[in-house]
Order: structure tokens, then sequence, then C-alpha cells
């Protein structure tokens, strides 16, 4: 099979990922959340009936082996976690994407390379083929 304009395409988008992949900044696997929380003194703002309590307080979460661990955020340091998540997860969709791209182009060149059969001498055996044991020195 030729190379097509379809297989082009495929390295073309192949070397983007690549190139998306070579610029991914710091990482933070998890996920960001803030809550708020009442402190349970009764004289406080948080002790009135619709006041949301103190907050909000952000954390990072993870599972960790079936364990949830969670660590405290700063606020002056929220933005940038929240962008350490998403590039976290936009890594984990450029693997994919370009696992999934590349596999695609590996199966185009088998494709390419592949011997006719009715020229040659049968070289490749299908894999399914008998292996013959390894020959005894005798
Ligand atoms: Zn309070």
């Amino acid at each position: 099979m030729p190379l097509s304009s379809d297989h082009h395409t495929l390295l073309r988008r192949r070397d983007e990922l690549r190139q998306a992949l070579a610029g991914i900044g710091e990482l933070r696997p998890g996920s960001l959340k803030s809550r708020y929380r009442k402190c349970g003194k009764p004289n406080c703002h948080c002790a009135r009936e619709g006041d949301p309590g103190h907050g909000p307080h952000w954390s990072l979460s993870r599972l960790v082996k079936g364990t949830m661990h969670s660590r405290a955020i700063p606020a002056h340091a929220v933005q940038d976690t929240q962008r350490q998540v998403e590039e976290c997860h936009r890594l984990r969709e450029l693997t994919r994407e370009l696992i999934e791209v590349s596999d695609q182009i590996c199966d185009a060149q088998l494709h390419a390379h592949r011997p006719s059969v009715s020229k040659k001498k049968r070289v490749l055996l299908p894999s399914s083929a008998r292996r013959s044991p390894p020959r005894s020195n005798a």
C-alpha cells in the first residue's frame, strides 16, 4: 500500500502531539476541591443560617493504592495548582491520542512493507506456524 495522504495526516498529527508533549508543564495528579466549614462557635457568623461558613479551604485529593491522600493548598497557590492539575489531564489525553495515532502509523507501515508472497519464497511464516525445535548437537 503506498503512503496515502491519510498517512501524511497521521504523521502530521503525530508530530503535533509530540510537540505538545514537549511543552507540557508541571503535573499534579489528583483533583482540587474547595470547601467551607463551620467552626462551631455559637457567636460566629458561620453559625447563622444560610452562612456558607469559613473558606474556601482548598485541598488536593489523590487516590494512592486505594487510599485517599489529601493535602491543603494555600490560597496563593490555588491558581497554579489548578493549572498543574489540568496539565496532568492534558498529558493523559495527549498520550492516549499519540498512542492511538502511532498505532495507526505502525499499521500503515506494516502494510506498506509487507513482502509480496507470490514473487518471493515463503520467508515469513504466520505467527501460528510451528516453530522448529532447537537443533540437538548429536
Ligand atoms: Zn465560624
